[in-house]
């Protein structure tokens, strides 16, 4: 890795979806100067998630026709071709993205953790990272969510297991379960347990479970709402809404799980599927906030601090929210064509990606109405 006094064009911190997805756009605008730092391996969110969680959106390999596949990240790449599965596992995905990795050759330099970013007055960035500093001109954040588990809700929370600390559900001991939190992460671990013959109770604020939005950012996916049909009819499933978890206590033979007005009992450590923070809290004075998410312009770049980009779940413009991956992946494109204009580099190749749908620069598009 360069040294401080050696400054890179571009860093890119994380090397999930959005950190490879923009190194490879970063690569073909010729960007000589860039490097990804990545404090596990390449995909090592994905790697992470439960053995038994698949990819909610769907693969399949359309790219020929001129539709990218929904889970891919770069052009001419498909999971469903690498895998032959219309829903890969995480493991699977994290395979993929090491392999367009290594067929882009992306320079990654993994094991090397990005501990924070400042501001230099002259312009770029120092980052300060657990093997040493280095310094940067744009700084391009891509740390993702899934390593940020909210795991302090209410009191008590400390006494649950976080979705994402579960290896595999078959590890769970036990027969009956409490899951708090009813949206895609807790109805999968829902899924998981009923087909493994668990009874199981899901206790959510709202009843996300029953909300009819349109958009799979705020209401079911098909996939789960298809997959929850099958284990609710086995009897197993208790979905209970308006119940907003208060506190979690220990009490003689296990824990209880109180609402505002009702409490439940369960012999085993309640399940908290309570979602992720965005990884965007590590640099939180680096941008203005508004109602809980960073600002940013209409190149994903901070408000607060130019040259500091945003790429992944956690970009947000008004109500569109880029949380899957057909929809970040929109905006790799926009954020290197701001850079690559500031380092005077040819924007050219970046008219493939406008043609493929990969350039998605009018956000008065986006909405989910469907005619019929
Ligand atoms: C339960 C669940 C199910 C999902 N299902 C789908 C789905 O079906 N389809 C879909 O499109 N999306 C899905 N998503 C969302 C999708 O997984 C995320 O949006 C995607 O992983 C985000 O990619 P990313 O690259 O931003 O983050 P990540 O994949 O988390 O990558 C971030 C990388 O940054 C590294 N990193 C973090 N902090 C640092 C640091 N300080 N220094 C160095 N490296 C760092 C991490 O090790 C990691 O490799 C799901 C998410 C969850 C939680």
């Amino acid at each position: 890795m360069a040294k401080s006094s050696v400054p890179y064009d571009v860093v890119v911190v994380g090397a999930g979806a959005a950190g490879i997805g923009i190194g490879v756009v970063l690569q073909e605008l010729g960007v000589k100067r860039f490097v990804i730092l990545e404090r596990h391996q390449v995909g090592a969110s994905f790697s992470r998630w439960p053995q038994e969680m698949h990819l909610i959106t769907p693969s399949f390999p359309s790219h020929g026709f001129g539709l990218l596949d929904l889970n891919a990240v770069t052009r001419q790449t498909s999971p469903a071709i690498a895998f032959r599965r219309e829903h890969v596992n995480g493991q699977q995905y994290a395979e993929y993205l090491q392999r367009v990795a290594s067929h882009f050759d992306l320079p990654i330099h993994t094991g090397i953790d990005v501990k924070s970013v400042e501001p230099l007055l002259g312009g770029g960035f120092a980052l300060h990272t657990d093997l040493g500093q280095l310094r940067s001109q744009f700084v391009i954040w891509a740390a993702g969510e899934y390593q940020y588990p909210r795991t302090h809700t209410f009191p008590g929370a400390e006494h649950c297991l976080h979705n994402s600390q579960v290896p595999s559900w078959t590890e769970l001991k036990g027969d009956d379960f409490i899951v708090i939190g009813g949206y895609e992460s807790g109805m999968d671990a829902a899924a998981n347990l009923v087909t493994l013959g668990k009874t199981v109770r899901v206790l959510d604020r709202s009843s996300a479970w029953a909300d009819p939005d349109t958009d799979p950012s705020i209401a079911l996916s098909p996939y789960t709402a298809q997959r929850l049909e099958m284990v609710y009819r086995t009897g197993r499933l208790d979905l209970v809404g308006n119940a907003a978890v208060e506190a979690v206590k220990p009490v003689p033979g296990g824990y209880a799980v109180y609402s505002e007005y009702q409490k439940w009992v369960t012999a085993h450590p309640p399940i908290l599927c309570t979602g992720f923070d965005t990884s965007l809290k590590l640099i939180a004075p680096l941008f203005d906030w508004s109602e809980g998410h960073a600002a940013l312009t209409d190149n994903d770049e901070s408000t607060l601090t130019p040259g500091l980009f945003v790429v992944g779940p956690s970009v947000r413009h008004g109500d569109l929210i880029f949380c899957f991956i057909y929809k970040f992946r929109q905006r790799f494109a926009v954020v290197a064509s701001a850079i690559a204009t500031r380092l005077r580099l040819d924007t050219t190749p970046l008219e493939t990606y406008r043609r493929e749908g990969l350039f998605l620069d009018d956000l008065s598009c986006c909405d989910n109405d469907c005619v019929c």
